[in-house]
Order: C-alpha cells, then structure tokens, then sequence
C-alpha cells in the first residue's frame, strides 16, 4: 500500500489550487533545468530503466516507445498528448488537468525533449470544457515565465504546447485515428504499419503519450527510476491512479501502487460495495473493453497488468466499475454493446457489422428473448471479430460479452430454460 511520501499526485483531490504558484510549492518546475542539462538518451534509459508502461491502457513500455522515434533526423518531431479520455468507467486525466495541470505540462517539456520534438498538441475531449480552460491558463503561464517558448531557462531548447479540442468520439482514443482528426480529416484509425513514430502528424515522426504517463515523468526523473521501480511489483512498477465507480458507497480516484488487491481498494477507499461485499456480484476492472470479473475472481486478484491478464481480463486505463448482486449483469453488458456499436467508425466489416449484431442480440438476451443456439452462436461471433479489425474497437466490444458468456452463461441459459418452460 502506498505511503504518503510516495504520491506523485499530491493535489489529486483538488484542495489546493492548480495555479502556477501553489504547482511551484508542491515540486512542480523544481530542478526542471537540471533533468534538460541531460542529454536525450539519458532521458529515454532513465524512463526504460523506471519500469514506467503506458497509462492509457495498452500498458507498453513508455521508454522503448519514445526510443522508436528516429535520431538525428532533421524532420520535425511531434508530441501528442492523448487527453481525450472516453472510456467508459475512466476519469482520472481529467482530474490530473484539473488539479495538477503543471505536472502535464512539466512531463510535456521533458518529454518532448527526450524525443527531439519542439511541438506538442494536447488532444483534449471537446465536453472538458473547464478542464481545458484550466490547462489554457497554465499554458499561458508558462509561456510568461520562460518555461515554455523560445530558449527556455536559457538553454538552447525551444518548445510549444498547442491545445487541440476532440470533438467528442470514442475511437479518436486511438493514438492513429486521433493523428488523422488533429489533421482535420474524420477520426479513423490509420493501417499500421507505417507506425506513428515514422509517419505520424502530418506525416512527421509523432510519438503519442497518455496524459498520467506523460504527468509521473517529472517525478521519476526527480525521485530517480530506482525509487518508482521499487514500488508496485515486477514489471509492474509505479503507482497509477484508479477510479472506482459503480455500486460502491464512495465512488473515487485514488493513486495506489500496482499491484494492490482489488478487494482493499475498493474497500479502503470506495467504502466497500453497496449492500456489503458478499453483495458483489462482478468487477470490470480496467475501463469497460477489459472482461469482466467475477466475485470469486476478485476475492484475491491483484491490480496491475500481468496479474489481471493472468485472471483473463486486464488493467487497461485502470477504471473499476463495480457491480452489485441487485443488478441484471447481462444488462449492463448489453449497454456496452450499444456504446461501442455507436462508436465503431465503420471501416472494417467485422466491426461495423458485428457490433451491431452483437448489440441486437445482447438486446434480446436481456429479456431472455434467445435460443441456446444463439448464445453459442454470440460467443462464436465476439471471436470473428476479436483480431480482425484495423483498431482495438473489435476487440473491446468483443471481450465483455465473451467476460459475460465465461462466467455467467450458465445463468444465462438457465433464463432461457426457464421462460421456455413458462
Ligand atoms: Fe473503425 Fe471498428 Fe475498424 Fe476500429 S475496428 S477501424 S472502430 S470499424
């Protein structure tokens, strides 16, 4: 469990205000010129050696990715720093920009340094209007104190940050989809290969980060990479920031270590489930794409990558949404099926045509308005689409419904029987 000396987000919760001034006081722009005295590649190891995997869900090595971008090249590089934030179950980068916008910036201008970039779009979520302007104003302080722009803390590093608005669709999440709408074109995931870190904003090597990951950046740099190794487990370092929403009695975000048992998250901080725990019913522990988990499953389970992939669902942006016994599961998963049906582009057939299968189907489900043979047949269909789509779209609206048909599709079927037999 985590100490207090070990919190990266200090002002998480907002007691004090995100202005420059109170940043400055916590630690934030403390011994910034220092970590820029080093050379570039300094940079990149210190973050490999951290142990530091992306925030944003996919969980890749943040120093391995920034070490893709292309040396000595004299192509303007790019920083993009995913805000868009629109996974179901996931509100923890809003509350970074809301109360600690500097540790963002600060992360921006290593960051961007380390990968050679000189330009950094923040591609926020158009609804976080406050948020953004919170963030604007402490751009514009920076610009005014030197630490952004032209020759910044007198050294011969130039850097600017630019806020672009999303204009509010989920699957501009994707690092490539997002590229092409801060391009001005429509939000669709680009073929990958060519890899962003060799064609990414208009057509510039662009590496794109999610917002914690960029934010803990500073302070790994500060405290050292043996300091934020040593927390969490192995290959699993670091603290990270969980929401916990839900049927709990205090739904909130928290920064934990990785690693910390499901079960003492949510009771120490979220106030337990409602009704109690023996009242839980299921968890989806990473943002609604991840499968679901059931009581039994999450009696024990650790929250970090490998453990939860190892309980056969995953950590992804590390939302928790909590599912009392008072609840229709095959509801709840029938809703999801709905959202992603609506947020699929539309490019590949097996998503554009299987989410909306997916979604008929889940639709009948829920008033047990379905055979045997099609329950079985919905299970066959989440793996025709899982891996055959140019994005993860496919596959997040896949894997809840396969979560749901592993561990309920007893239930499920004894339903059916029953209003058969009625
Ligand atoms: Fe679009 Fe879905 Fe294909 Fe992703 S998987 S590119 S959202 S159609």
């Amino acid at each position: 469990m985590i100490k207090k000396e070990n919190l990266i987000f200090t002002n998480l919760y907002g007691f004090n205000e995100p202005s420059i001034n109170f940043a400055m006081k916590r630690g934030d722009w403390k011994g910034t010129s220092k970590i820029l005295k080093l050379s570039k590649q300094e940079i990149i190891d210190k973050i490999k050696d951290s142990g530091l995997r992306g925030r944003g869900g996919a969980g890749f090595s943040t120093g391995m990715k920034w070490d893709f971008m292309p040396k000595g090249s004299s192509r303007q590089h790019y920083l993009v720093i995913n805000a868009d934030e629109g996974e179901p179950g996931t509100c923890k980068d809003r509350d970074i920009i809301r109360n600690e916008p500097h540790k963002l910036l600060e992360g921006c201008l290593i960051s961007g340094y380390a990968i050679g970039a000189t330009k950094c779009y923040i591609y926020i979520r158009g609804e976080f209007f406050n948020e953004a302007s919170i963030l604007q104003k402490a751009i514009e302080d920076c610009y005014n104190r030197g630490f952004l722009g032209k020759k910044i803390f007198g050294q011969n590093i130039n850097f600017d940050i630019y806020l672009h608005y999303g204009s509010g669709a989920y699957v501009c999440g994707e690092e490539t989809a997002l590229i092409e709408s801060l391009e001005g074109k429509k939000g669709q995931p680009r073929l990958k290969p060519p890899f962003p870190a060799n064609v990414g904003v208009f057509g510039k090597p662009t590496t794109v980060n999610n917002v914690e990951t960029i934010a803990v950046v500073p302070t790994i740099l500060k405290r050292g990479p043996n300091w934020f190794n040593n927390l969490g487990r192995e290959n699993n370092c670091g603290s990270k920031i969980f929401c916990i929403s839900g049927h709990v009695n205090n739904p909130c975000n928290v920064e934990e270590e990785l690693g910390v048992p499901l079960k003492y998250l949510i009771q120490k901080y979220a106030g337990d489930v409602i009704g109690g725990w023996n009242n839980l019913q299921a968890i989806i522990p990473g943002g609604s794409s991840v499968p679901l988990l059931p009581k039994n499953e999450c009696e024990n389970v650790l929250m970090d990558f490998d453990s939860l992939k190892n309980a056969g669902s995953g950590l992804g942006t590390g939302g928790i949404i909590v599912i009392n016994k008072q609840t229709d599961i095959v509801k709840v998963i029938a809703r999801l099926s709905e959202f992603y049906k609506h947020e699929s582009c539309g490019q590949c057939t097996p998503c554009r045509e299987g989410t909306g299968w997916l979604m008929r189907v889940m639709n009948r489900l829920v008033n047990d308005d379905c055979t045997v043979e099609e329950v079985e047949m919905l299970e066959e269909v989440t793996h025709q689409i899982e891996g055959h789509t140019i994005c993860a779209l496919g596959d997040a609206a896949a894997w809840p419904i396969q979560g749901l048909l592993k561990h309920f599709k007893k239930d499920i079927l004894n339903r059916i029987q029953k209003k058969q037999v009625a």
